[in-house]
This record gives structure tokens, C-alpha cells and sequence, in this order.
């Protein structure tokens, strides 16, 4: 399998690989459904697969790539150059906040497999910024991110998506869509900023601690797994078995933990 598209070689220190099947490349962009005036940012243009069409709908359109020579290809670009906002910086460190004025974002990619998972953690923390997100993924990870309480994949990343946003698969696709072909296949979710929460936090990061703390040790009952947060005594009286197992909790069940160990101790 060639690892050059487009006079480019890929680099696998960036998780590139890039969509050129174009019957995929347009059901990606269905889903987006970008209209003129909308906020749109895009994560990773590359080679611009997905960065063509959508700038083809609408007048701008702010891009993040960290690859500086892909930056350069999209600042010098012959047709949309003139509707991008090239942005060149590590997406994960990027202050999402800085884009939004009146519009919220509307965020969208063919995202580096291998940051996947803390770029969600990074984008969730900008959830009040944004209108909604559309990004291709390992198959594994958007079931996770839409995985509830007794599923396999349930596990943190599941919890915090239920906490920020509704998760939808969208599109699958298989790795043929991709030059180079990735080994895994991928597909498509859409995620939806809740207007307001689905439960009520006392700390976002006291509802991380229990849920990591949790998963941690998946196998063990809540009883070990969180006995350095809660006592059994106090799980009876928030009404929840200590004999049961992190994978088995749903996201109101761990709110409730979540408060009380932050009314408990502060965290
Ligand atoms: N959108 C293109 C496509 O669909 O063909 C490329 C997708 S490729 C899977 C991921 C893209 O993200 C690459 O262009 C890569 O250089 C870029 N990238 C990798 N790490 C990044 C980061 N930390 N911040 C911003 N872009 C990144």
C-alpha cells in the first residue's frame, strides 16, 4: 500500500490517513450539512478531502492542521485558499474558545486516530462553545463514546460524552475509504452539546475522579474499586449496591457518587 496521495507521504506520527473515497467523502459531508454563516472549524484538513466540498458551500471556513508542510499546501491552496483561516497548532492544545464570537462552532473531521481519545476530553471542555461535532474515528471509540451501562465499551469516555453531549453513529466506513488503509475500521459520530446538563454536578472533575477511580479497576466491585472515595456505609445511603461493578453504574448513579465525594472531601 502506497503511503504517498497527492505527492504527500504520509506520517504516521500525526495518524494520517486520508479519505479519498469519494462516494464516503460526500456522505461525510451530508451529515455536516454546512450552510453559509455557520461557524465551521475543521480538525486535521490534510489534504484537504474533506476542506474541498465544505469550502465549496459556504464563504469561510477555520482550519487547525499541525503538519506544518500540510499547512502550507492549505495557505497556498488554488481554489479555497482565500475562504481559510489556516490555523497550524496541536489541536489538542488549541484554545477552541478563541473562535467563537456570536456563533457557536460547529466542529468537524477525519481526526488522528491516535489523539482521539484526549482531543474528546479537550473538545468536551469547550462544549458551551459548540453547536455540534462530526468526526471519523476508530469504530472502537465511537462505540465507546456511545456505549450506556451494561454495554462492553462502557467505560470513562462513555460517561463524560453521556455527560456533554448526545452521541450518534453517523457513517461507517471501511479502511478501503483511506490512503494508506488504517488496520481498524471507522465510522462517523455526531455529538450534540446538551443545552443543559442531563444531571446535576456539584464538580466536573470530582465526576472524573470517580468515574476514572471506577474504571480503573473495572473488575472489582465499587466497594474496592471506590473504597478510597466512599464508604459502603455511605453507597447504602446514596441507595446504590457496593457489590456492583463500574460497568453497571449509568451517569446518574455516578453524579450522585460524584457530589457526595466532593461534598465529602472538597474534590
Ligand atoms: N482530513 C484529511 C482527510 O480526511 O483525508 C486528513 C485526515 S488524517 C486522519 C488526520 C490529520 O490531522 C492529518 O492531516 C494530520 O496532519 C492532522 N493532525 C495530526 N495531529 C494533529 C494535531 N495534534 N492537531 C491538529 N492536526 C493534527
Amino acid at each position: 500500500m502506497s503511503k504517498t496521495h497527492l505527492g504527500h507521504t504520509a506520517r504516521k506520527r500525526f495518524g494520517q490517513n486520508f479519505l479519498f473515497d469519494e462516494y464516503v467523502i460526500d456522505q461525510i459531508v451530508t451529515a455536516i450539512a454546512p450552510k453559509p454563516g455557520q461557524n465551521l472549524v475543521e480538525i486535521g484538513p490534510g489534504l484537504g478531502a474533506l476542506t474541498e466540498p465544505v469550502a465549496n458551500l459556504v464563504e469561510h471556513l477555520h482550519v487547525v492542521e499541525l503538519d506544518r508542510d500540510l499547512a502550507k499546501r492549505l495557505r497556498e491552496h488554488p481554489f479555497i485558499q482565500d475562504k481559510l483561516n489556516v490555523i497550524e497548532q496541536d489541536a489538542l492544545k488549541f484554545d477552541f474558545a478563541s473562535l467563537t464570537q456570536n456563533d457557536k462552532l460547529r466542529v468537524f473531521g477525519n481526526l488522528p486516530y491516535n489523539i482521539s481519545t484526549p482531543l474528546m476530553f479537550h473538545l468536551f471542555s469547550f462544549s458551551e462553545h459548540i453547536q455540534d461535532m462530526h468526526f471519523m474515528l476508530q469504530l472502537e471509540v465511537v462505540k465507546r463514546l456511545c456505549a450506556v451501562d451494561g454495554d462492553s465499551l462502557y467505560g470513562k469516555l462513555s460517561v463524560m460524552a453521556q455527560y456533554y453531549c448526545a452521541a450518534t453513529p453517523v457513517v461507517m466506513v471501511p479502511p478501503s475509504a483511506f490512503k494508506p488503509a488504517p488496520k481498524v475500521d471507522s465510522a462517523v459520530v455526531q455529538l450534540i452539546p446538551h443545552a443543559t446538563p442531563p444531571v446535576e454536578l456539584h464538580s466536573v472533575s470530582s465526576l472524573e475522579l470517580t468515574v476514572g477511580t471506577a474504571f480503573n479497576q473495572r473488575r472489582k466491585t465499587i466497594r474496592n474499586s471506590l473504597k478510597n472515595l466512599i464508604s459502603e456505609a455511605s453507597l447504602n445511603t446514596l441507595d446504590i449496591d457496593a457489590e456492583r461493578r463500574a460497568q453497571t453504574l449509568s451517569l446518574v448513579e455516578f453524579a450522585r457518587i460524584a457530589n457526595y465525594v466532593y461534598e465529602a472531601n472538597g474534590e
